[in-house]
């Protein structure tokens, strides 16, 4: 599976941590039979005068991985979140907040945030509308059950074919 990541040149957070979270990230991925390959762009991201963030080379076929300092507002509406996952003008975006982002913590509530933000893609939630609450918890809970699954019992093969599905459609509407 093909990312395109852009990371900003200054950024808070130590360089190890962020290095933590992306290693984690690979070996549960490629332990379910799924290799992430990476490109790094320098990543920007400015904003519209109606306040719509505006990012800097966006791949179109690829899920673009932009790692921020925070969350724009535009998503984040003051949540703290750690990240995002979603489809904006067409592109595929998983935005992470290096500042809140962290690697496996609790099993099922607290997962490694590039892994649960990626399932988002691989299960295909950013192609819903909008959610309810509760139906954006059961969302939540799936993606989290499923990061726990591949931290810490490797090697089910429902992930892999969640991927090769979600690579077919995301092929198909390009
Ligand atoms: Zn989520």
């Amino acid at each position: 599976m093909y990312l395109h990541r852009h990371v900003r040149r200054r950024q808070a957070r130590d360089p190890r941590d962020r290095c933590r979270i992306w290693r984690e990230a690979y070996r549960d991925f490629q332990n379910a039979g799924i290799r992430l390959q990476t490109t790094d762009v320098n990543g920007e991201i400015q904003r519209s005068p109606g306040g719509r963030p505006v990012f800097l080379g966006l791949k179109r076929g690829v899920i673009n991985m932009v790692i921020t300092d925070n969350v724009p507002m535009h998503w984040d509406q003051a949540r703290g979140l750690s990240g995002i996952s979603t489809i904006h003008e067409g592109y595929h975006l998983s935005m992470i907040s290096m500042k809140r982002a962290h690697t496996h913590r609790v099993p099922f509530f607290s997962v490694n945030t590039c892994v649960h933000e990626l399932l988002h893609v691989i299960f295909q939630d950013i192609y819903l509308p909008r959610q309810s609450t509760f139906k954006a918890g059961q969302l939540e809970a799936r993606v989290d059950w499923q990061a726990t699954r591949m931290w810490l019992f490797p090697g089910g093969d429902e992930i892999r074919k969640a991927a090769e599905a979600y690579l077919e459609r995301a092929s198909r509407l390009q």
